[in-house]
């Protein structure tokens, strides 16, 4: 009698399991549909252009085109080319800012970078006079360059080896595997970054970095070329979505505490001037590099990642974001599109 009554109560539970989970979840074929979908609609676009002003950019595939997916077992949804490395880009400012907090606490990028969007391109130099001028605490964040590369020269370290390799390690914890340099890009970039190597002294100047201006700037470029392929940013987004623990190798790389955090950061400014429309379109935090990838986090449930290296006018991947949206049109994963219960 009591093995039955158990038996029913286990039955009962599966079922209301099953049910809930039916009203937001999707079944893997359906997930599998809509990212093979994606794929299919925008694989012939011919809209946007690489990125072209670090020389070696312009040099990479416009064809390249990948999408995965990862949910929380970390089983990888996957369309088009997966093992064609990019360089991360400003990706990699998300990750960075995520080891600072996990360094110093969220206060930290609140108080010295500020977390409120410029409305501004990713390399403005007027935002951060702006944001001077108005004086009542940083009107940045770290995810454009100037504050970018404040939060790099705020990783801790002994010396630039010391702070380079935790950064690597970080990176390397969200991706699930070891990551490396694309030496060709960091070596065009090294070369045409002028521009990042003033904003680095200005930041220096108005006090946001306190020491070696320079030194964080090199960093920042070298974190900048990393090479990612699409899988590799759909763990990192997967990780994100499940409050900092790889879903692929188990590991708790950040602390969930942290996760909100980084993911407002995103929601406000992941795709530069452009995020207020992005949000608009998908109501998911995000984040685009040059190299043409793109990560959306849907929180609790999956990373989403495509690589696409042609970029509209404000730097980001034109076929990455339509596919990202095909994605979260077709698996309902707005989260502002919550239905009454
Ligand atoms: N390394 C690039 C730069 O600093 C990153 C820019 C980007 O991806 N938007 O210009």
């Amino acid at each position: 009698m009591k093995v039955k009554r158990i038996r029913f109560l286990s039955l009962a539970v599966t079922l209301f399991v099953a049910l809930t989970m039916g009203v937001c979840a999707q079944t893997s074929a359906e997930i599998d549909t809509a990212v093979k979908a994606a794929y299919e609609k925008f694989k012939g676009l011919q809209e946007g252009k690489n990125a072209d002003y670090i020389p070696a950019l312009a040099k990479v595939d416009p064809n390249l085109f990948g999408i995965a997916v990862i949910g929380p077992d970390g089983k990888v949804y996957a369309a088009g080319d997966l093992t064609t490395e990019v360089s991360i880009q400003s990706i990699s400012k998300v990750f960075t800012m995520a080891l600072v907090m996990q360094q110093q606490g969220p206060d930290a990028i609140a108080e010295n970078i500020g977390v409120d969007a410029t409305g501004m391109r990713f390399n403005s130099i007027v935002s951060v006079e702006i944001s001077k001028k108005l004086g009542g605490g940083p009107e940045m964040n770290a995810l454009v360059n100037p504050g970018a590369i404040t939060a790099t020269s705020m990783v801790q370290g002994t010396t630039a080896d010391d702070i380079w390799t935790k950064i690597m390690d970080c990176y390397d914890g969200f991706a699930g595997r070891r990551l490396t340099v694309l030496q060709d890009v960091y070596k065009s970039e090294a070369d045409t970054n002028q521009r990042n190597q003033a904003i680095g002294m200005l930041m220096y100047a108005y006090g946001y970095i306190k020491e070696n201006p320079l030194q964080a700037t090199d960093i920042y470029t070298r974190q900048c070329s990393v090479g990612v392929n699409a899988k590799d940013l759909a763990c990192m987004a997967a990780t994100l979505a499940f409050g900092g623990k790889n879903p692929v190798t188990g590991k708790q790389v950040i602390d969930a505490k942290n996760v909100p955090y980084v993911l407002a950061v995103m929601a406000t400014a992941g795709l530069y001037d452009d995020s207020g429309k992005w949000l608009y379109q998908t109501g998911l935090p995000a984040k685009s590099g040059v190299g043409g990838g793109i990560i959306a986090v849907v929180p609790g449930r999956f990373g989403i990642a495509v690589i696409s290296p042609p970029l509209d006018d404000a730097g980001n991947s034109v076929r990455a974001q339509k596919a990202i949206a095909h994605i979260v049109d077709a698996l309902k994963l707005n989260p502002y599109a919550s239905k009454p219960k």
